[in-house]
């Protein structure tokens, strides 16, 4: 196993490119660019990346690339970082501040995309040495925000081949050095539906005569959760929840249509794939019962990411070798969406949560105009995912020697 002198080799390679990757970082974060549209962005990678000696291919619009470093003799282990910004006002008093009014990358995906960056020219360093057991495929990847990237990255077939993906994200909680992991759920899922109701208005003194479309939108609201609370399992946390609802304009008149919007979350995955029909025909069966009409809109977010428990395994040993012992610390499942969580519902892999605080430093949060990282996280996620890829290529072994053992 060459996992120690690895940890040297990273040590020499990060001597030199470090404060590259520093202000590689920070010209990105002065130019950030919302979803689907990181030209420059993906430009600056491709240079550098072809620079390095590796053949990137950008995506047909223009917006994120795929780039494969080694030779395709064993196995292909994807590492991915998304590369979009928010559409935010930069609040920070940082010189290398957002320089585009309602752009700010305050996800920190400049961190990840520059530690992808790092990982590649180091990648690119043990293919030219002979030292990579087979091949890595890098994936810049638009628009997770939107979100929508990962879908268009597999679209264009950035996971065929894959054997196992594995991708990180800022953790302005967790203290630069450490790393949070977690099998199974990490993230939730986040659906919108949007509710219409119609039916024969008429006069309050006769709702007899009409559908009584607002006490029958009333059933809808307090029913459709109501038995959604009883039709799925309630580990799930599958939980509706409205925000708007609106019909009529007069006291005494029953009004014809009306509308109620909300979201889905659910914290599982089965119990996600299920919502949108289980949703469908409880609508269907209360609106029925008041004679009206009802139809839904249901639009899909994102699943929860769903880690692969051999893949956190990887990464619990790769953090271990490439940042010391007690480098890995237990994380929650989040509320929040992330859109990696595509790439898991087809291949195996695992997402990490990097630790940007400084210790005893503020506590940030993402999506916020003042979110900033320790910039050492940059250099602990080279360490991190290049040891990741490494370890994930050593246990795999070369492709032969499974088919050999299969047959
Ligand atoms: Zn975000
Ligand atoms: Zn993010």
């Amino acid at each position: 196993m060459r996992g120690r002198e690895l940890r040297g080799e990273l040590d020499a390679f990060l001597a030199e490119a470090e404060q590259d990757l520093v202000a590689f970082r920070r010209d990105i974060h002065m130019h950030p660019e919302l979803a689907f549209a990181e030209y420059r962005t993906t430009q600056r990678i491709a240079e550098r990346l072809t620079a390095a000696g590796l053949t990137p291919s950008v995506l047909p619009r223009g917006t994120g690339l795929i780039c494969d470093v080694g030779n395709g003799d064993g196995p292909t282990v994807a590492l991915r970082a998304d590369i979009d910004a928010l559409p935010l006002h930069d609040e920070k008093d940082a010189p290398y501040r957002s320089t585009v009014a309602g752009a700010c990358h305050a996800c920190g995906h400049d961190v990840h995309t520059t530690i992808l960056l790092g990982t590649s020219l180091f990648l690119a360093q043990q293919a030219a040495a002979g030292l990579l057991p087979g091949r890595v495929r890098l994936i810049f990847q638009p628009a997770e925000e939107l979100p929508g990237g990962a879908l268009e990255v597999m679209a264009h077939g950035g996971i065929s081949g894959v054997d196992r993906i594995f991708g990180l994200h800022c953790d302005p909680r967790v203290d630069v050095g450490q790393v949070g992991l977690r099998s199974g759920p990490i993230t939730s899922a986040c659906d919108r539906i949007l509710v219409r109701v119609a039916g024969p208005g008429g006069h309050t003194a006769r709702p007899h005569l009409t559908a009584d479309l607002v006490f029958a939108l009333a059933k809808i609201l307090t029913e459709l959760p109501a038995a959604l609370s009883r039709r799925v399992d309630p580990r799930s946390s599958l939980s509706l929840v409205w925000g708007r609802v609106e019909a009529g304009s007069a006291a005494n008149a029953i009004p014809d249509d009306g509308v109620a919007e909300g979201t889905v979350r659910c914290l599982d995955e089965t119990a996600w794939h299920a919502a949108p029909d289980l949703i469908k025909s409880l609508l269907e069966s209360v609106a029925g019962a008041y004679g009206i009409e009802a139809t839904l809109d249901y639009t899909r977010g994102v699943p929860p990411v769903v880690n692969d428990e051999v893949s956190v395994e990887m990464l619990a040993e790769a953090a271990e070798r490439a940042l010391g012992a007690g480098a890995v610390v237990p994380t929650q499942q989040s509320l929040g969406g992330e859109d990696f969580a595509w790439y898991l519902e087809s291949i195996p892999g695992a997402f990490a949560r990097l630790g940007t605080r400084s210790p005893d430093g503020v506590t940030y949060d993402i999506h916020q105009g003042t979110f900033d990282v320790d910039e050492k996280a940059i250099s602990m996620g080279v360490r991190m995912m290049a040891t990741t890829a490494l370890t994930a290529l050593w246990e795999v072994g070369p492709l032969d020697s499974i088919t050999n053992a299969m047959a």
